[in-house]
């Protein structure tokens, strides 16, 4: 997967010198690779991995950090940087009320119900009067569609007059507007399966008719390939000021999100994130990269580890779980560590791979943070043998333990349990250490 190859140029470039041209072209291999299975579009993908190389070699070697995690931090800054990090991702109202949002994407990218999500936040959380129209005349029932979200959002629809074209019920929209002293109206438009010059021509009249402040491009997050022609061809006729992207709730990785920053030179403003009414957020640049990235929150693994984790200790930890030598000694540093850098559940949810450990040591234990400090209590109450060798844990002992540590007999066997298992793990996998271990749980 993804993130074995991403872990696997961290090892590979792990304690060398300097940031040398061949070590960064083959680390930016992978990394283009992982953006084309993001889905990233290919003319994006290449236009990125162009600025990256550029940032990267050369780059001054920080000594605290390794190559190959300054790479990655690299890709991952530019990444931030290239899906808009420092945009103004507001909408616009700075015009004589009624502002006017009109709608605009492919049959189906979600923009009618976006529109309801985006009136109903303003509505709530800016105190803007809002009022809704659907100019969808094409698709049975758009209109309608429309009307009961605005029931269940609580905004107002423009009442639906059969037989209207889009330009007159846009014009009627803006109008019932002024008269009703709404601040913003919001012009859903129809779409197609496909761009096509009727379509396009019709977006085009109702934008010079209604002369939006805002044109927002819905663009669905599993759009692939296809992103790039799609919002070149919708900039083409209309001045897109922001992107909406639906469906980041389903397992899309993301890439629409770059191509469609890249190709339109606009922000993203909102992301849908479900299909109830509240199922929208704004945007987060960090996260977003993350998510293409496919590995978490590496980068702030990486500077956490940098300084938290004792490299030498980790090293000899290494070893020892390769060979399946395992104690309650190393598990207790196990849990020293992870509480440092922030519990069992950071650690594991930043890792690549680590979602499916995090599960089993779950089952496993149920080894929460919270208990954490009681695991470390339990074994820092047994003798120096039995953390050698926690096969003499026998009732008794465990008695004794549990006394003297304030837990019960039954969180000392969880933890026994527990240990159990991850050194039964680490035999398992044998010497492939981390790599091996997180290609293991990628399966
Ligand atoms: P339109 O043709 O562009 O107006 O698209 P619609 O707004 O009618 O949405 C099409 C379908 O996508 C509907 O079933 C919506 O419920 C669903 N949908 C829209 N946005 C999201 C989203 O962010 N997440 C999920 N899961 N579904 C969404
Ligand atoms: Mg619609």
């Amino acid at each position: 997967s993804l993130s074995d190859r991403l872990g696997a140029i961290f090892e590979g470039l792990r304690g060398r010198g300097a940031l040398e041209e061949k070590d960064v072209n083959e680390a930016l291999r992978e990394v283009r690779i992982a953006l084309l299975e993001a889905d990233v579009a290919l003319p994006v993908a290449k236009e990125f991995i162009g600025k990256v190389k550029e940032r990267a070699i050369g780059a001054e070697v920080l000594r605290s950090v390794t190559p190959g995690q300054q790479v990655v931090k690299i890709v991952h800054d530019a990444l931030v940087e290239m899906l808009g990090g420092s945009d103004k991702t507001d909408l616009d109202f700075a015009t004589t009320p009624p502002a006017v949002i009109m709608m605009v994407g492919l049959q189906g990218s979600g923009k009618t119900t976006s529109t309801a999500k985006i009136a109903l936040r303003l509505q709530k959380r800016e105190k803007k009067k809002v009022l809704m129209a659907s100019l969808d005349t094409r698709r049975p029932a758009a209109q309608e569609q429309l009307a009961i979200l605005g029931e269940q959002a609580e905004v107002k629809t423009l009442p639906i007059i059969a037989g209207q074209n889009p330009r007159d019920i846009a014009k009627r929209a803006l109008e019932a507007g002024r008269l009703g002293g709404f601040d913003v109206v919001m012009l859903d438009t129809a779409g197609r399966l496909s761009i096509d010059e009727q379509l396009m021509a019709e977006i085009a009249d109702i934008h010079a008719a209604s002369d939006p402040i805002e044109t927002l491009l819905v663009v669905d997050a599993l759009t692939g390939q296809d992103a790039v022609s799609t919002a070149e061809k919708f900039k083409a006729r209309v001045p897109v000021s922001g992107v909406v992207m639906t469906r980041i709730d389903g397992d899309a990785r993301g890439g629409a999100a770059l191509s469609m920053r890249a190709v339109t030179g606009a922000p993203i403003k909102f992301v849908g994130v479900g299909e109830k009414i509240d199922a929208l957020d704004t945007f987060e640049p960090e996260r977003m990269a993350g998510r293409i990235l496919g590995m978490g929150d590496i980068v702030s693994l990486v500077e956490k580890a940098s300084l938290e984790i004792d490299e030498a200790k980790a090293k000899k930890a290494a070893k020892k779980m390769a060979k399946g030598e395992f104690d309650m000694d190393d598990l207790a540093d196990q849990f020293r560590q992870m509480r440092k850098m922030g519990g069992m559940g950071a650690i594991l949810g930043m890792m690549p791979g680590m979602g499916k450990m995090k599960k089993m040591v779950d089952q496993a234990g149920g080894l929460d943070d919270k208990e954490i400090l009681h695991q470390e209590a339990i074994i820092s109450s047994m003798t120096k043998a039995e953390r050698k060798k926690p096969a003499l844990l026998n009732a008794s002992r465990k008695k004794r333990i549990a006394k003297g540590s304030g837990t019960s007999v039954q969180q000392v066997n969880k933890l026994i349990k527990a240990h159990r298992q991850m050194s039964d793990m680490m035999k398992k996998l044998g010497k492939g250490g981390m790599k091996g271990m997180a290609k293991q749980l990628a399966g």
